[in-house]
């Protein structure tokens, strides 16, 4: 066995699993496929995460977790699953490098990524005005006009730190309210440069060597119009990060079903997160998701071996 708990994905809620099972003597090991942190990395500003009035950096409170749950003895191994299967002892993990490993049990914490709009264009002008991170690309906007796409608590997060270096910020939503929370909205609505344009759709990106603009869809009347911008940054939800999940954990969008316990229908494999079916998708609530695995994943171990898994 490579380690008695493996967690598969080091965000908040990964590392937060590997802080409890580490620290419960379990030996632990995290996989991950780029870098620790998840979608917390992307995040400008985590203002919500109790303790941190002021709010924290994403990367802040990522160099946190994982200085944690290394003190505690996890380990971070690079690489990326593409399988999973149940075995005698526990569960063998194939990586997309051919490496198989494996563990008595295993916490899948693998999150979810952006969900792309899907327009002609879209994939042509990635990384040419099309971006999916504002904390990562808002910075090479300064002082030009740029469109946000999605009415979530994403979208107009990100605006509020787009704004910061752009000319202006339009949000375009699909539908006439918002889906972010009150006070989101209530920020949006203090800053000049951010103005919202509600009921249209985003059906083209336009440009040569990078985006000059969109055409516009009136959801109402079904007019379209040319809309001029030099950047465009689409948060528009989120997909699963399972496509290596045995398909009958999942729910129909793919989330991972568990119970109160964050088990899944195969004993011993615990789902924790924004993969998970049914998470409020929340820092905080990352991080108790990996708590509660790993702490169910720990006493499962001990009741199937007894303490001989303790170090
Ligand atoms: P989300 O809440 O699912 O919002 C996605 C937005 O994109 C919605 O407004 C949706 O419109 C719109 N949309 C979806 N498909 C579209 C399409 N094809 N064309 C145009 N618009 C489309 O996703 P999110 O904002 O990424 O948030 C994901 C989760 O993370 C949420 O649970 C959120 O609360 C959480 N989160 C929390 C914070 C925070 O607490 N600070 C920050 C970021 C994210 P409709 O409204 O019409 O469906």
């Amino acid at each position: 066995m490579d380690c008695d708990i493996l967690i598969i994905g080091a965000g908040p809620a990964g590392l937060s699993a590997a802080v409890y099972a580490a620290r419960a003597g379990f030996k632990t090991m995290m996989l991950e496929k780029i870098g620790a942190g998840g979608q917390m990395m992307l995040t400008d500003k985590i203002d919500n995460y109790p303790g941190f009035p002021e709010g924290i950096a994403g990367f802040d409170l990522q160099n946190k977790m994982l200085f944690h749950a290394k003190k505690f003895g996890a380990k971070l191994h690079y690489g990326e699953a593409a399988k999973i299967e149940k075995t005698h002892e526990g569960f063998s993990i194939a990586l997309t490098d051919g490496k198989i490993m494996n563990a008595s049990s295993v916490i899948i914490a693998t999150g979810a990524s952006h969900r792309p709009l899907g327009v002609p264009g879209e994939v042509e002008f990635a990384n040419k005005g099309v971006s999916y991170c504002g904390t990562c690309d808002g910075p090479f906007f300064r002082g030009k006009k740029t469109i946000v796409v999605g009415g979530g608590d994403s979208a107009l997060t990100e605006a509020l730190f787009i704004a910061k270096f752009a000319k202006e910020v339009t949000i375009v939503h699909r539908r006439d309210r918002f889906r972010a929370v009150h006070s989101l909205v209530k920020q949006i609505e203090m800053i000049p440069i951010i103005k919202t344009k509600m009921n249209a759709t985003v059906e083209e990106f336009c440009g040569a060597e990078s985006v000059t603009g969109v055409i516009l869809k009136d959801t109402v009347t079904g007019e379209k119009t040319n809309f001029a911008t030099d950047g465009v940054f689409i948060f528009t939800g989120l997909i699963p990060a399972t496509n290596f999940v045995p398909a009958e954990l999942l729910d129909g969008q793919r989330y991972i079903i568990t119970n109160e316990k964050m088990g899944t229908a195969i004993p011993g494999l615990y789902a924790a997160g924004d993969a998970r079916s049914g998470a409020f998708r929340q820092v905080i609530c990352a991080a108790s998701d990996g708590a509660v695995a790993a702490n169910y994943a720990g006493e499962w171990l001990e009741a199937k071996h007894g303490n001989a898994y303790k170090n």
